[in-house]
């Protein structure tokens, strides 16, 4: 059933043709609408500046905060990343956004790793890289080896996106991009699960359960059945050189809503109704804000929120012929507890905190355990002199669990607290709750950013999700079919320098 919906989503998205184009005077656009204030939706608003020009008139619509899973909460008058927290230095886009927006990096701060499996630490990172790489390479072999080995072709594969977008080509779907990157083979990646990839690969079982499992729980609360696209993703998130904004990773939002001259619109969306489908479609949406609702036709609508149901975005889609089907597939639970306390290293195998030598404890699949991970973290904003709290001092860390902790589970990994802040995150999509991947285009102007994290969800998908939707929209209001899933890019784009 749930195939079928993406079929016919597809069917149906691709019914606009050329000739329905011809029809179109030449105008500009006039209204454009973004829904969602996160990364996507405010890099979709910038980008949308960029290729429009400045007369169109750019409404963001916002329900709660800007940022959406960017987000801080407040410690002792600090403030720490409660969602997406930590960016590569190859995330091209989210690198151009800091230097464009004069914000600065915050790097991140060295500590120790290790991975906890309910009795013991079965991986401890030392001080020293080579006695931490013999170390591996006793227990796993060349798993390790061969693993960075694939995670660095797929990612040098995947920059390829950066050049295709400077090019200025655009997918009308997922699947159009990732074959533009890697062919079948990142198309097959979404389908099949990352163990049986790294099985495939010649990586050992023990290194799966002892070193893979415990990083996809860290990052996408999930087991190693997660699609290996993602799964490589997130390997790529534990290599060295990332980084987040000084000040809190949501300030690029903001600047990005500024720098683009959109007017951020604080409501929520409850309706998008088809009202014309004449030279230009239009589309009407319909907020609800303080029991008030406000009405305004758009000529083109990017909806950056995801739409299944369990996030209840509160939007119902209107006059459409036939109804535009519900998404598939559900978004994950993962609790973020951002806790000011004293970390209990006895429960760890440590009874004295002063030897306690680790900031970030991952933890492997075992059925007992009840958190994912639990790591010391710093402020957003940092000074020069700033070091990591000792285990024997209170410090602030970040336990990610399935489930908001028990006052029992609390007090067995703290010997005591001052505070516990709650984040009840729809996170990431539930891997493996639907087959396929989720339409770009849902009716003729009318798109969606959201389809591309379940591909992978991280930042940086959502702003080449926000890019890709901002020159679809441009090409295909210009009629521009030749800038659209243009095959053999590599090729075109070395011939055209
Ligand atoms: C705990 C956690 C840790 C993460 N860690 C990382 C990480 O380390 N690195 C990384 O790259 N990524 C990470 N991610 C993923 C990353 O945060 C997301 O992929 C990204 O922020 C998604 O941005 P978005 O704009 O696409 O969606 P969102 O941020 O969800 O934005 C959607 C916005 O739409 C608004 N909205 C919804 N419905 C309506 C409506 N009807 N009307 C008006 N507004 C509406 C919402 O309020 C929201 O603000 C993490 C996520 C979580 C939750």
């Amino acid at each position: 059933m749930r195939q079928f919906m993406y079929v016919f989503l597809f069917s149906f998205a691709h019914v606009l043709s050329e000739s329905d184009f011809a029809k179109f005077d030449g105008a500009p656009p006039s209204k454009i609408a973004v829904v969602g204030a996160g990364i996507g939706g405010t890099a979709t608003a910038h980008f949308l500046r960029q290729h429009f020009g400045p007369e169109v008139r750019i409404d963001v619509f916002e329900k709660n905060s800007v940022g959406g899973r960017l987000a801080t909460v407040s410690v002792n008058n600090q403030e720490y990343e409660s969602g997406g927290s930590i960016i590569h230095s190859l995330n091209l886009h989210m690198q151009d956004f800091v230097q464009q927006l004069g914000l600065k990096y915050r790097k991140s701060v060295a500590g120790k790793t290790a991975v906890f499996n309910g009795e013991e630490f079965i991986v401890e990172e030392t001080d020293w890289y080579l006695l931490d790489l013999s170390r591996l390479w006793w227990r796993y072999g060349i798993s390790f080896i061969r693993l960075q080995m694939w995670v660095e072709e797929i990612m040098e594969k995947f920059m390829r996106i950066y050049k295709y977008q400077a090019h200025g080509y655009a997918f009308s779907s997922v699947e159009e991009l990732l074959h533009s990157l890697g062919g079948s083979g990142f198309i097959n990646m979404t389908r099949r699960s990352l163990s049986e990839s790294l099985l495939e690969l010649g990586v050992s079982q023990r290194f799966i359960d002892e070193i893979i499992s415990p990083i996809m729980r860290v990052n996408y609360g999930q087991n190693i059945s997660i699609p290996a696209f993602v799964g490589a993703v997130s390997l790529a998130g534990v290599q060295a050189n990332l980084w987040a904004v000084e000040g809190g990773n949501k300030l690029v939002c903001s600047r990005l809503l500024k720098l683009a001259k959109a007017n951020l619109i604080q409501s929520q969306v409850t309706s998008i109704e088809l009202r014309s489908m004449g030279e230009y479609p239009q589309y009407e949406i319909t907020t609800s804000s303080q029991d008030k609702k406000t009405s305004e036709v758009y000529d083109i609508i990017v909806v950056a929120t995801p739409l299944q149901q369990n996030v209840d975005t509160g939007i119902s889609f209107q006059g459409f012929e036939p109804d535009l089907p519900e998404m598939p597939g559900s978004y994950h639970q993962t609790v973020a507890s951002i806790i000011h306390g004293y970390l209990n290293c006895s429960y760890f195998g440590y009874p004295d905190p002063k030897l306690f030598p680790f900031s970030s404890i991952l933890t492997t699949d075992a059925s007992e355990l009840f958190f994912n991970s639990a790591t010391s973290i710093c402020p957003v904003n940092i000074t020069s002199g700033f070091r990591r709290k000792q285990p024997q001092e209170a410090g602030v860390y970040k336990v990610f669990s399935p489930k908001p902790l028990e006052k029992n589970e609390l007090k067995t990994l703290f010997k005591s607290y001052y505070s516990v802040q709650v984040t009840d995150w729809l996170a990431y999509p539930q891997y493996g709750s639907t087959q396929g991947l989720p339409p770009v285009v849902l009716h003729d102007g009318m798109y969606y950013l959201n389809g591309i994290e379940w591909a992978a969800s991280a930042m940086e998908m959502s702003s080449v999700a926000a890019k890709n939707i901002a020159l679809l929209a441009y090409h295909r209001w210009n009629r521009q079919f030749e800038m659209i899933d243009q095959k053999d890019l590599m090729h075109k784009v070395k011939t055209e320098l």
